[in-house]
């Protein structure tokens, strides 16, 4: 038997807790014998001291554990269930095409999203804009659509990894959500509760970032990475580039018309195609369904050539509640602003910087993300043709193109979009890579 306080008091002084005390305390957090100042403190003693893997390891897997953990067995899939998370970003919809093409090669996926989150978008957001989507089906319905389809996109469930709602409504609220233990557990208990034997973690590097700096998206990476394997999940990290928006557009509706376009052929944002192709043939990989890298591209490339992925994705959309011609009709489908039209930047020259966080806020601005938990969403406005880092900005060529519901929304969209680009000379302009580096288990000492 242990005290609350006790095991605060501990972590307070900079020792180490076992795997039992931590096991107390997050049972306690569900059970809500542990009240929130306690998690207070808690949180915030490690926000001081940190957490070693171990620790790490034990608090993941206690609130992993902290409600239902679903099992596929009973599903008797002829494949492995495998997914990917992101620590978000703008215009990252990495999410609708992978899963579909992961499906195509055999895989299951069975993803539980988010909604946006400050700057960032959400898959579920996004996915909302289809009519009809259902994002919180029945457990069967969201077996039955990944046996089916491959691969199920949908919200979380109140029952998967409760202990972390309590214990993240606490940290947003008391300055402890920027901590590297803290985050990973709380990603990880999620994702981990979905029934995964494989994982692949997008941290995003750059403007839009969750994290402030390289250093510290790879410190994340890399106890993320640690953390999984040790509860028992392969798991690969990728650090990708968030320095600019990552597909042509940024919104809801916008972002679903373009994961369509890529999944027919009809366009491919190149960084995008290059971070999807990174993060599926890791999946592939670690999941046993392609010897190496090569091996995976090459069932990538034919499942987006011949249209299974494509054929995945619409049965998706179809089983949970979707149009079933949504892939050959999405146009018809999808909202539309009625004011669309491009903006150009006050001064000519080469995008050198885009402040990726103020972007997103822009589409937040619009109505295409909350500022509070209760706002309705409007799918329809956001930003698409958004312009690259190293290309040109004059009077033929835009920023971007906004999607407004009137003109006044319009000019404030167009003024945040303005502020958010640096413009200069050519030779000012550094590039940075699409994919930086992955780290996998035998990464990590
Ligand atoms: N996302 C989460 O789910 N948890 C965190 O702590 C941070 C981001």
């Amino acid at each position: 038997m242990y005290l609350p306080q006790e095991i605060i008091r501990k972590k307070r002084d900079g020792e180490i807790l076992t795997a039992d005390e931590i096991n107390f305390f997050i049972q306690g957090v569900t059970k809500e014998s542990v009240s929130e100042g306690q998690i207070a403190a808690f949180a915030m003693a490690i926000f001081f001291n940190e957490m070693t893997m171990p620790e790490r390891i034990a608090l993941t897997c206690a609130m992993r554990d902290s409600g239902m953990v679903l099992d596929w067995t009973h599903m008797e899939f002829d494949g492995p269930v495998v997914d990917k998370h992101s620590t978000g970003g703008v215009g990252d919809v990495t999410s609708l095409m992978l899963g579909p093409m992961v499906a195509a090669c055999g895989g299951y996926v069975p993803m539980i999203s988010g909604r946006g989150l400050g700057h960032t978008g959400g898959t579920l957001d996004k996915l909302e804009s289809i009519p009809g989507y259902n994002i919180v089906p029945t457990n069967d319905v969201f077996g039955l659509v990944t046996k089916d389809a491959g691969v199920a996109i949908i919200g979380q469930t109140g029952d998967l990894a409760p202990a972390d709602k309590r214990v993240y409504a606490t940290r947003d609220i008391t300055a402890t959500v920027d901590n590297i233990s803290l985050i990973t557990a709380s990603i990880l208990s999620k994702k981990l509760a979905a029934g995964l034997g494989s994982l692949v973690m997008d941290v995003k590097v750059g403007s839009g970032a969750f994290m402030p700096t390289y250093t510290a998206s790879e410190e994340l990476a890399r106890s993320i990475v640690a953390v999984a394997n040790g509860a028992g999940t392969k798991t690969t990290a990728i650090l990708t580039d968030m320095n600019q928006v990552l597909a042509s557009s940024a919104g809801n509706a916008v972002e679903v018309r373009e994961a369509v376009r890529f999944l027919t052929g009809e366009y491919r944002n190149p960084r995008l195609l290059e971070v999807t192709m990174a993060c599926c043939k890791e999946m592939l990989v670690l999941s046993g369904l392609a010897v190496d890298s090569e091996h995976a591209e090459q069932q990538l490339i034919q499942v987006l050539d011949n249209g299974k992925a494509a054929e995945c994705f619409n049965k998706m959309v179809a089983g949970l509640g979707g149009p079933s011609d949504f892939v050959e009709n999405y146009q018809s489908y999808l909202p539309q602003a009625e004011v669309i039209k491009p903006v150009f930047s006050d001064k000519a020259g080469t995008v050198i910087a885009m402040d990726t966080r103020a972007i997103g806020m822009a589409v937040v601005a619009m109505g295409g993300g909350r500022r509070v938990a209760s706002d309705q969403i409007d799918y329809a406005v956001g930003f698409d043709q958004f312009i690259q880092l190293g290309q040109v900005v004059d009077n033929n060529s835009p920023i971007a193109v906004i999607h407004a519901r009137n003109e006044q929304q319009w000019q404030q969209a167009a003024e945040l979009l303005k502020a958010a680009l640096e413009v200069g000379e050519a030779s000012q302009y550094k590039a940075t890579p699409n994919v930086y580096t992955q780290i996998r288990a035998q990464d990590i000492e």
